[in-house]
């Protein structure tokens, strides 16, 4: 049996029995087939897999890893032989060549070093070329040198963070790294004149468009942390609610906001 059958999983269009002994095809007779059929390369894309329906595994290849009919053109194209990496294209041995021989991996994204989409779903849908070091202030980037763009990516990263960083008022950190929120407000997380006027008035149109402004453009912590209720989307996109289990740094960064 190959390593990937772990009992009780799914992986693209296959999931493994409880004992983990036998390889089913997920098949869903609705679905149109994908045209690549056994040669299909987007395996990995659920969003794929859910929409087309696939061939099945290869039963023998399944069982003892190889196949005494690999020669025949209508077998090879009636049965995949490959498995989609669970991974997709964040795969620590993408560049292991006897790995890539036995998964499948995803395509190199289209978007080469100009690729900006850093989502988690875009992350794994596609590979991407490794890093610039740089990343936007390049150089090369800027002057749209081909031969370095092809090379190397140039987008800004996610902070690991999101939402808790702790990194608050670093400006380099905040131009270097990506955050779901806008440049915190210099007076955060100390209780800011204009946040707490902005938050507290009912008719936000009548507030001057100095605070307005200033609580649009700069993300300010909200003192209810966890315990806010508070689901408007123009609080939420500009209101950080620390105070997660384990972010002790941000805990006693901001105590006396919860503990006065
Ligand atoms: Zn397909
Ligand atoms: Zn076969
Ligand atoms: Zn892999
Ligand atoms: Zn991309
Ligand atoms: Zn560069
Ligand atoms: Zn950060
Ligand atoms: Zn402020
Ligand atoms: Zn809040």
């Amino acid at each position: 049996m190959l390593p990937f059958a772990q009992p009780n999983t799914i992986c693209g269009p296959y999931r493994t029995s409880s004992d983990g002994s036998m390889i089913f095809d997920v098949r869903i007779f609705d679905l149109h087939p994908c045209q690549f059929g056994a040669i299909c390369n987007e395996f990995y894309d659920s969003k794929h897999v859910q929409n087309y329906s696939h061939p099945p595994l290869c039963k023998q290849w399944c069982l003892t890893g190889t196949c005494t009919q690999m020669n025949e053109i209508v077998h090879m194209f009636s049965f995949i032989h490959r498995y989609p990496c669970r991974y997709g294209a964040q795969c620590k041995d993408i560049n292991n060549e006897k790995h890539i021989q036995e998964y499948e991996h995803p395509f190199y994204c289209s978007n080469g070093g100009y690729c900006q989409d850093t989502s988690s779903d875009h992350e794994k849908a596609y590979r991407h070329l490794p890093m610039c070091e740089d990343s936007q202030r390049c150089l090369k980037y800027q002057e749209h040198i081909t031969n370095h763009i092809e090379k190397f990516r140039h987008c800004i990263p996610n902070c690991e963070y999101e939402n808790s960083c702790v990194h608050l008022h670093e400006r380099e950190h905040y131009e270097n790294y990506k955050h779901p929120f806008p440049f915190p407000c210099l007076i955060t997380p100390y209780r800011c004149p204009l946040y707490q006027q902005f938050t507290m008035a009912k008719e936000k149109q009548h507030l001057s468009s100095e605070i307005r402004q200033h609580c649009l453009n700069f993300t300010h912590v909200c003192p209810l942390g966890r315990n806010c209720t508070n689901n408007d989307p123009s609080h939420l996109e500009t209101s950080i609610h620390v105070l997660e289990d384990g972010e002790l740094s941000n805990k006693e960064r901001f105590r006396f906001l919860f503990d006065p």
